[in-house]
């Protein structure tokens, strides 16, 4: 461990479109395992490959992932994504937010799927000379395939990844905007008062 680095900080990266237990699980099994004195959740201004119409406003997706880390002292929230106003790319995340917090070393929390686009990101090698990260299982998704897509840059990069098997939680953002637009229940899915929020807001309805 580097010792001029005295925190050791997550950075949980998505669009929470709405954010779910899946989101919230990684995060605090990513904490415990790495022993991370706080995960900030980063929600995505305008997330690369989704039209930004097809997004639910920051407004709504910033509050919504507020009151899911709410209780949670470990959890924070922060706004550099949102507040850019430009396409979110995880190299501007990190360099943000390794401006902010300089004394602290970085873990950026993924599922298997999104690392798995780890080439298609802008500057993939400063990506990954700018944290560690903490590639989490997610049903659906295998991770055997990581070093033929990091192709060249795995040899060098191998030691800063690390995978961490979770209890698969089968649950995704975009199987519950189906299941609103079609008013199926999403009770135990997100935490009751994001569901709430998202009834009372008129969100995701047809
Ligand atoms: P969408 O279906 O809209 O893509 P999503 O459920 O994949 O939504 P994102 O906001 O895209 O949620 O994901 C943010 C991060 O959380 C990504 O790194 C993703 O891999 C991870 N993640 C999301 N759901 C899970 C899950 N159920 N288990 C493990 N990781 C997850
Ligand atoms: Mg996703």
């Amino acid at each position: 461990m580097n010792e001029a680095k005295s925190r050791q900080i997550g950075v949980m990266g998505g669009t929470f479109d709405p954010i779910h237990y899946g989101h919230l699980a990684a995060a605090e099994e990513a904490k415990e395992a790495f022993n991370l004195d706080q995960v900030i959740f980063v929600p995505a201004g305008i997330p690369p490959h989704k039209d930004e119409q097809q997004v639910t406003s920051a407004h709504h997706r910033y509050l919504m992932t507020l009151l899911a880390i709410m209780g949670n002292p470990g959890f924070e929230i922060s706004r550099v994504d949102l507040d850019r106003k430009q396409v979110t790319y995880t190299v501007d995340t990190l360099r943000d937010l390794r401006r902010l917090l300089p004394e602290c070393e970085l873990y950026f929390i993924t599922g298997a799927d999104a690392i798995l686009e780890i080439l298609s990101w802008k500057a993939a090698d400063e990506v990954l000379s700018l944290a560690e990260f903490i590639a989490v299982t997610r049903p659906g998704y295998g991770l055997d395939q990581l070093a033929v897509a990091l192709g060249p840059l795995y040899e060098s990069f191998k030691e800063r990844i690390h995978i961490l098997t979770m209890p698969p939680m089968g649950i995704s953002s975009t199987d519950i905007r189906e299941r609103l637009a079609k008013d199926r229940s999403i009770r135990y899915l997100l935490p009751e008062i994001v569901i709430n929020y998202i009834h009372k807001e008129g969100l995701y309805s047809k």
